[in-house]
């Protein structure tokens, strides 16, 4: 029998239609014999709506357009949605692939939905995903496993309204200058700034607690980018290593999403030992985070040779020319391969659950 898969993408997020290609290139890997796959949208203002089911790869593109259509059908947001052919057909669907990145999506938010209706889902759960997207709980946790990072202090929007020069105070005393001011809850570097001198620290703070009521400031660093992809639920695996060289000063919004010139390099040229280090560090941060699935591990490399862990993405870029596909293509899994063993990893931490 074909397993039939619900394809969760969209989403009222900044990453709308990274997501939307995400679902075009997630339906032209599947094959056919082995699964159906209905899609199931969430537009730009969050509503939910079925597109129906897609039979054969042929079809995929034109059925994917429904989402760009002003006759969408009628939102429904029932658990009708989440079955093969409507309610009253009686198929349930067999596990959802939520595309989506970011708030409402990466967050845990969908994946509690899923929990509720006890459908088995590819991916992070509830925990990992939303301990994942907030910088600040993150770091904690990986501060408390010994992983090596920043140094960094956060704010809340209240404390910095009542006494803005107090906590700037306390973020030059502590981490100096040059620093980095993010909102604790995002991704694809929205809503961050470097900041070189108290001004430019107003001003970041300002730009970061316009997307999220507390923010993390941390210490810059002068290093390269080096991220790693793991694969897994219990036993979680490492691909080979890739390197981001931005063109710019950071590899912000622009340069991730619009600008397309940053350099991405694998196998990244490092040392057998800083690969094994990277390993043990990617790990570590999945099973502290307790994740399962997949997360791409993200590492600054200092000048010095000092491994710092950055961030784990639980729902990292996943289009086929994203680093997450791109890694585990280079280490012997291509995109369609890879898309089975999530889905087959989501549904095996479904039924350990029972
Ligand atoms: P996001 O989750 O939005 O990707 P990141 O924390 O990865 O946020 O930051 C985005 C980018 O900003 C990084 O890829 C890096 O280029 C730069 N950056 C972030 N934090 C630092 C830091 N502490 N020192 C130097 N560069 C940083
Ligand atoms: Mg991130
Ligand atoms: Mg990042």
């Amino acid at each position: 029998m074909k397993t039939r898969i619900g394809l969760l993408y969209g989403g009222k997020s900044a990453e709308h239609k990274v997501s939307m290609q995400t679902a075009l290139a997630v339906t032209k890997a599947l094959d056919f014999e082995k699964f159906e796959i209905y899609p199931i949208y969430i537009t730009e203002e969050g509503e939910w709506v079925k597109g129906p089911q897609l039979g054969a790869p042929a079809e995929n593109v034109k059925a994917l357009e429904f989402s760009d259509n002003s006759n969408l059908p009628t939102p429904s947001f029932t658990p009708a949605l989440f079955q093969a052919g409507g309610a009253e057909s009686g198929k349930t669907l067999d596990v959802i692939f939520p595309l989506l990145h970011g708030p409402n999506g990466e967050d845990g938010t969908v994946q509690g939905l899923l929990e509720l209706l006890n459908l088995p889902y590819v991916g992070n759960g509830v925990l990992a995903s939303a301990a994942g997207m907030d910088k600040i709980v993150m770091k904690n946790v990986f501060a408390q496993a010994g992983l090596p990072q920043v140094d960094y202090v956060s704010a809340l929007r209240t404390e910095w309204e009542k006494d803005s020069e107090k906590v700037y105070a306390q973020v030059e005393e502590r981490l100096g200058y040059p620093c980095f001011v993010k909102p604790a809850n995002l991704g694809s570097s929205v809503g961050i700034s470097k900041a070189s001198n108290k001004q430019e620290l107003e001003e970041a703070f300002k730009e970061a607690f316009q997307f999220d009521r507390k923010i993390i400031i941390e210490q810059g660093v002068v290093a390269r980018e080096i991220e790693i992809g793991v694969l897994g639920n219990d036993e979680p695996e490492c691909s080979v290593v890739g390197e981001i060289v931005p063109k710019k000063d950071f590899y912000d919004y622009k340069a991730k999403y619009e600008d397309g010139d940053t350099a991405m390099i694998i196998p990244a040229e490092i040392t057998d030992q800083q690969y094994a280090d990277l390993k043990e560090m990617a790990i570590t941060a999945f099973k502290a985070l307790d994740c399962s699935g997949l997360v791409r591990a993200d590492f600054f490399l200092t000048k010095d040779g000092q491994l710092l862990i950055n961030e784990v993405n639980t729902m990292p870029g996943f289009t086929p020319f994203s680093m997450f596909p791109l890694l585990w293509k280079h280490t012997g899994v291509e995109y369609p391969q890879l898309i089975e063993k999530l889905v087959n990893l989501g549904i095996q931490r479904h039924a350990e659950k029972q």
